[in-house]
């Protein structure tokens, strides 16, 4: 656990310290349901999941005739854990595709974490020994493809940068692509644009993408992350939507969840918005990415 929440302090402590408020009675006839409620909505579970808990849990107390406060404390944690756990595996890492490279999609908008997230994975997957190649695909944002670069060299991966004038990404892909295939790349990291001159170009940018990857690997991409600022809270949600919109996402990378204290919004999002978060990212350095565990994280917030 300490590992896991090394990064996620403030979310912990935020959640410590409203539930000190909470358990002050043993008595179950006492139990401050009305500050429970209040308390969800302070650490940002919103309301559709925050309803959905306390009913779970008032249904869970009534029916095992629970006595004592400290009982109903075990089944918050059982029923957070329930409301995510269907969403989500503790093995979090991408599906690898029977027949490599495995090709992952990095996809989000522009100051959200997306290259760093990148650059961060890249390092995951050599770890395990896998052969990795970054491709630098965001040609819009200025320095992105620098950026990158930086991060294939401090996590020691490859990495496919545009050639002098080439600027679609979809050409960059082409190439990367085939580069990938013929020197047998395990995987295929590519960071993609954040922004365009509007929706309607993104999205079919992205669908001439997906497209590029069927037409070389007879398959779309394996993964497609979408990543989010975990500072947003529960507007993320918002993203999330207009995101699935523009591509089929498989999952979520939060980012830069050491400076918030309210993590705990990230049940909220799988259970409404029923994408697994599949990786965390908890600072700047190249280590600060997790794969999320669901169970540990619950146990995080009531330690
Ligand atoms: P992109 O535009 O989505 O590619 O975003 P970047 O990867 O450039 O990240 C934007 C900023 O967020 C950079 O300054 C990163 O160092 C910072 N950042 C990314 N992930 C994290 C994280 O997990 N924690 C913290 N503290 N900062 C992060």
């Amino acid at each position: 656990v300490v590992k896991f929440g090394k990064g996620l302090e403030k979310t912990r402590e935020n959640w410590s310290k409203q539930f000190q408020r909470l358990f002050t009675t043993d008595e179950m006839e006492q139990f401050p349901w009305k500050e429970l409620e209040a308390m969800l909505y302070s650490v940002d579970l919103g309301t559709k999941t925050t309803k959905s808990v306390l009913q779970e849990l008032r249904k869970i107390v009534e029916e095992r005739k629970y006595k004592q406060v400290e009982d109903v404390k075990a089944a918050l944690k059982e029923v957070l854990y329930g409301l995510i756990v269907s969403e989500t595996t503790t093995d979090a890492s991408s599906k690898i595709a029977t027949e490599p490279p495995t090709v992952v999609f990095l996809v989000g908008s522009n100051g959200m974490g997306k290259t760093t997230s990148t650059g961060k994975l890249g390092y995951k997957y050599s770890l395990q020994g896998k052969k990795v190649l970054l491709v630098a695909c965001d040609t819009y944002r200025a320095a992105a493809v620098e950026q990158l670069e930086i991060w294939a060299s401090r996590s020691q991966v490859d990495i496919y940068t545009p050639k002098p004038k080439q600027y679609k990404p979809t050409a960059i892909l082409f190439d990367a692509l085939e580069k990938a295939v013929n020197e047998k790349y395990d995987l295929v990291l590519v960071d993609t644009c954040g922004r365009m001159h509007n929706n309607e170009t993104l999205m079919k940018e992205l669908s001439s993408m997906c497209r590029i990857v069927e037409k070389k690997l007879g398959r779309g991409p394996d993964e497609v992350l979408l990543v989010l600022d975990g500072v947003l809270g529960r507007n993320a949600s918002t993203q999330v939507k207009a995101w699935k919109n523009l591509i089929p996402v498989t999952g979520l990378v939060v980012t830069k969840l050491d400076g918030t204290g309210k993590a705990g919004y990230l049940v909220s999002i799988i259970h409404e918005d029923k994408l697994p978060v599949k990786w965390i990212g908890v600072g700047e350095g190249l280590e600060d990415l997790r794969s999320f565990d669901p169970q540990l994280f619950i146990q995080l917030l009531f330690d």
